[in-house]
């Protein structure tokens, strides 16, 4: 969603060049006019007058502004240092996994750089995080370890601690067991007709996994590539009934059992949106300073955008700043829509 492809507040942002703050890493950079350099907000050079500083959204607009990158912090080596953590955390939970030495030598970078650079990102060492694989805590943390890189780069969490806090914490949503493409799970879909379009409903035992609009098995079958798909039945029929009941009154969604997953910022997102009584809206920055980080209002935007189960976990009722509608995976119309009827 390009739509949140925006700067921070100037406050905010020089708040964060102030602090150092990593979790600003990525979302802007700091333009310094008269030294003609720009930095990532971390950057650890000695902090320029305030009013020397401009905003850019990346490094290309302000090469645009004839500005370039900071040899000390590398601003435009952030993706290259993402996809390196990313690529680590996958390793790490291997049978067997690769010690320091290798593990840099994986990603492509020298051990000690990125023994730094894995503990900046994720809270821990590469060793503190396999030990925390180990104990207890195997479950959760491999079916957490692709949201982990999520977590900390889109929501600016600094330390899995936080991830970890909040298990169980999850607003009528099931953490369950399939996190890899629904494997060794049945999922149930069936189809309606809403006054808002054709509706497909998707469940496992647990609950609500998909509810879409403009969509049908073909799409189900390549969300979930690796689960058992079947057609409902009269299992799904009061599943069925009671969603398209919310799809005609909104109010009635609360209800219905989730069974979703997302990153750990995705569902305290959705959490934040489910706590938004029918009838109101919420622009997507308080949503984001609701949902714990300030900052992350673009990934607000993506994880509204990511909400697997429309109107049940209403994304539609989060608005831009000035009151427009911003975006809707199943279109405008059907946001305004829904919008209305809740007002009604
Ligand atoms: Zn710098």
């Amino acid at each position: 969603m390009t739509d949140f492809d925006s700067l921070p507040d100037p406050d905010a942002a020089w708040a964060a060049v102030l602090q150092r703050n990593r979790a600003w890493d990525g979302r802007f950079v700091t333009g310094v006019l008269t030294t003609g350099i720009y930095c990532r907000p971390s950057c650890a050079a000695r902090h320029p007058a305030r009013c020397n500083v401009r905003f850019f959204v990346d490094g290309a607009e302000a090469r645009l502004a004839g500005l370039r990158a900071c040899l000390r912090c590398r601003p435009d080596d952030i993706g290259r240092d993402e996809a390196a953590v990313a690529q680590a955390l996958d390793l790490l939970v291997d049978e067997d996994p690769p010690r320091l030495a290798a593990l840099a030598a994986a990603v492509g970078y020298a051990p000690d750089h990125f023994g730094r650079l894995f503990k900046s990102a994720v809270g821990l060492t590469p060793a503190q995080y396999m030990r925390a694989l180990r104990r207890g805590r195997a479950e959760e943390a491999l079916s957490s370890a692709p949201r982990v890189t999520d977590a900390v780069y889109e929501a600016g969490y600094s330390a899995p601690s936080r991830f970890y806090a909040e298990d169980g914490a999850r607003l009528g949503m099931t953490p369950s067991a399939w996190r890899k493409g629904g494997a060794g799970v049945t999922i149930r879909w069936a189809m309606a007709d809403t006054t808002l379009g054709r509706m497909l409903l998707a469940a496992t035992d647990k609950g609500i996994c998909r509810l879409s609009f403009d969509e049908g098995e073909a799409e189900l079958r390549a969300r979930f590539p690796k689960a058992q798909i079947a057609p409902g039945g009269t299992a799904m029929a009061s599943l069925l009934a009671g969603a398209v009941a919310a799809v005609e009154r909104p109010a009635m969604a609360a209800a219905l059992p989730l069974d979703v997953q997302g990153t750990v910022f995705q569902e305290a997102v959705w959490r934040e949106l489910q706590r938004i009584p029918a009838g109101e809206t919420l622009s997507y920055t308080e949503l984001a300073t609701r949902a714990g980080n300030a900052g992350a209002v673009r990934a607000t935007g993506s994880a509204c955008g990511a909400n697997p189960v429309a109107v049940l976990i209403p994304c539609h009722r989060a608005l831009r700043q000035d009151g427009s509608l911003g975006g809707y995976a199943y279109g405008l119309e059907r946001k305004k829509d829904l919008l209305r009827r809740e007002k009604d």
